[in-house]
């Protein structure tokens, strides 16, 4: 039986399994290798707590590009949501673990015994794979941390992001430190006379400042970043005519910005959001960004991504509404500038953080939560499989050194510039040949048409398909779920 092994089981990975078994009509065998985070849920649906919740609105949360309300389908089982009015389900924004309970029940369905409807089998390894080699006759070997191996016929890398940046303190370790937003930080809550201080305003920062406010801890908050902006609010949007050109992918970064700003401009005098022009843009952003130059992406990273990203990732209007007043109530206060430095204080951490001007603070927590994000430089990764595939040249950094370089057809591309044919990958691995590839309107469209890739790469069962149209055109797929 052909073998596919799939490393990582959050969202990417947990999905390119179910679209393999639900999609594959010979015998199949998909082993899915995960570790440190729960299987099906990954860091993101991974959480056990009730006021994480999902920043995309339920209607755009189907976990299958080719049935659009199968989320909703689902949460329609679950009592707590059964009596709900359609559009106030659509537009509901549920608990993070709710979404993770429904990747697990889309998994259990297809981890039930082969039989003539579902050739496919999946199998779940649990454990950190490590290394890859790939024999002469084309079969990988992949070397678990424990020493044991696998076989495979095709490997998919669906990693995820890379673990949290470790910023400028390098190994900095300290009792009121926790590195990693997803630690176990709660047990480690100062006394409410002590400041808790967040690094970084993003995503992250919201959930440690909601759980706090759910904890009831009456203390405050610092949140430090670069540019001090927070998540704006999801919004209704009005009617907006068409702006953008057949071919947006052509404009060039200039131009594109140029016309973004315009009607920006235009919808701030009519008291309107802008943030409609980024949604506008959000179904040719893939192809802009491959259309750029090098010195285009670096440029848009280096004066526009921050902006970008705020009003990108946004959160839902009632949590906005608390942060804000947790900033007018100096509950939670948000400081701009550059983070130099962490230091031991006795018990506490300081950190240092130098303003535009470079004027220098520091500030004294009685815990620091690192929510900077994941690590930006993949050429230093500190990850044991990604050091070896970069010493073998199976993989290479992208240009921008975010990822890893692939190709269109999900293919790795080696460092000598070779598309793999047995190595593949999905997910935050493509930031910087995407730029948007993270969340799950994107991913799900990945999951699925690397599915179809790999079986007809292997089984040559199905007809060929063109990977870079969106699942959304075609028809031809049929689905069980
Ligand atoms: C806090 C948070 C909230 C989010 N909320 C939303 C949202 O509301 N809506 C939305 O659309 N998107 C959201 N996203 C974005 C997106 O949905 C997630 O980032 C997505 O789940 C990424 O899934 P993934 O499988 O690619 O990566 P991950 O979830 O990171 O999963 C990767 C898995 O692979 C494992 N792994 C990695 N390396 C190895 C190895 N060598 N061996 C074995 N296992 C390995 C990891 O431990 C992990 O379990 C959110 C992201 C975060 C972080």
């Amino acid at each position: 039986m052909k073998k596919v092994a799939i490393i990582g089981g959050g969202f990417s990975g947990t999905m390119a399994a179910v679209n393999l078994a639900r999609l594959s009509n010979s015998p199949l065998c998909i082993q899915l290798i995960n570790d440190k985070y729960p299987l099906g849920r990954g860091v993101a649906y991974g959480t056990k707590r009730e006021e994480h919740l999902l920043n995309v609105a339920a209607r755009n949360m189907s976990a299958v590009p080719d049935h659009a309300n199968h989320f909703l389908d689902w949460l329609r089982t679950r009592v707590d949501y059964s009596d709900l009015p359609d559009p106030q389900l659509r537009e509901t924004y549920v608990p993070r673990r709710i979404y993770g309970d429904y990747l697990r029940s889309i998994l259990s369905t297809y981890m039930q015994p082969i039989d003539s409807h579902h050739p496919a089998e999946i199998q779940v390894i649990e454990s950190e794979a490590v290394d890859i080699e790939f024999n002469f006759d084309g079969c990988a070997e992949i070397t678990l941390k424990d020493g044991t191996t696998l076989e495979a016929d095709r490997v998919l890398l669906a990693t995820g992001n890379q673990p949290p940046s470790t910023l400028a303190e390098g190994a900095f370790s300290h009792a009121a430190y926790s590195p990693d937003p997803w630690g176990n930080w709660m047990e480690k809550i100062p006394d409410p006379q002590e400041d808790l201080i967040v690094l970084g305003t993003g995503l992250s920062m919201i959930d440690v400042f909601l759980t706090l406010s759910e904890m009831e801890w009456e203390g405050n908050m610092i949140a430090i970043s670069h540019n001090g902006m927070i998540p704006q609010a999801h919004f209704r949007g009005i009617e907006y005519p068409d702006f953008l050109p057949e071919e947006p992918e052509n404009l060039g970064l200039d131009n594109l910005v140029q016309l973004l700003e315009k009607h920006c401009r235009q919808l701030q005098r009519i008291g309107e959001n802008p943030g409609i022009v980024v949604d506008r843009l959000r179904p040719h952003t893939q192809r802009i960004w491959q259309k750029f130059q090098l010195e285009e992406k670096q440029e848009f990273l280096k004066r526009y991504a921050a902006r970008w990203n705020v009003i990108r990732h946004r959160i839902a209007q009632p949590i906005h509404q608390r942060i804000t007043e947790a900033i007018t109530e100096g509950r939670l206060r948000v400081v701009r500038g550059r983070i130099t430095g962490l230091s031991a204080q006795d018990d506490k951490v300081c950190v240092s953080v130098q303003n535009k001007t470079g004027g220098e603070q520091i500030l004294e927590g009685g815990l620091v939560i690192n929510c900077t994000g994941p690590n930006c430089g993949f050429s230093d990764t500190s990850v044991p499989l990604f050091q070896n595939l970069l010493k073998r040249g199976l993989i290479r950094p992208d240009e921008l050194d975010m990822g890893i370089d692939v190709g269109a057809d999900f293919a790795v591309i080696d460092g000598e510039g070779n598309h793999s044919e047995f190595l593949f990958a999905i997910g935050p691995l493509m930031k910087g040949t995407l730029w948007e590839t993270t969340a799950v309107p994107e991913l799900r469209g990945q999951a699925m048409r690397v599915a179809q890739l790999l079986l007809d790469d292997v089984t040559m069962v199905t007809p060929g398909h063109d990977y870079r149209i969106s699942v959304e055109e075609e028809h031809v797929i049929e689905y069980y779920i």
